[in-house]
């Protein structure tokens, strides 16, 4: 996957929800991405650093990555196993009749925003 157009897909979505929710300002985006999505975590957040200056709507944002495992079903002897030790094949039966059951996941799992129950005709308080 092409970590620099995955950024600019999540951009996309935040700020479209930003927008559907009146948000000034995010300060935080996690996400999860499946182990076997060939998304290099690294190269992601170098990414996302860069392209994020160019939104002031979340300049300053934290990009969280969360990680879900891999798990492959076999259909043979219907067993599930992890996908990153054993790949295709099933380590119970040796059948190569299995398939992805989760892993290859890129989802935004939540969007955190600056507190908007101030009231925002106000200036943001101080931080302690
Ligand atoms: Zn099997």
């Amino acid at each position: 996957m092409h970590e620099l157009g995955v950024v600019f897909y999540v951009i996309r979505d935040v700020k479209a929800v930003a927008e559907a929710n009146h948000v000034s300002r995010i300060t935080r985006v996690t996400l999860e991405i499946g182990e076997v999505s060939g998304v290099v975590h690294e190269l992601l957040e170098d990414c996302w650093k860069w392209a994020i200056k160019k939104e002031p709507l979340m300049d300053e944002a934290q990009l969280e990555i969360e990680t879900i495992p891999a798990v492959t079903f076999c259909e043979d002897c219907k067993q599930e196993y992890e996908t990153v030790r054993y790949a295709k094949i099933c380590p119970y039966c040796g059948s190569e009749n299995t398939f992805l059951v989760r892993g290859d996941e890129f989802l935004i799992k939540e969007i955190e925003v600056e507190d908007p129950s101030e009231d925002p005709l106000e200036e943001p308080e101080e931080e302690p």
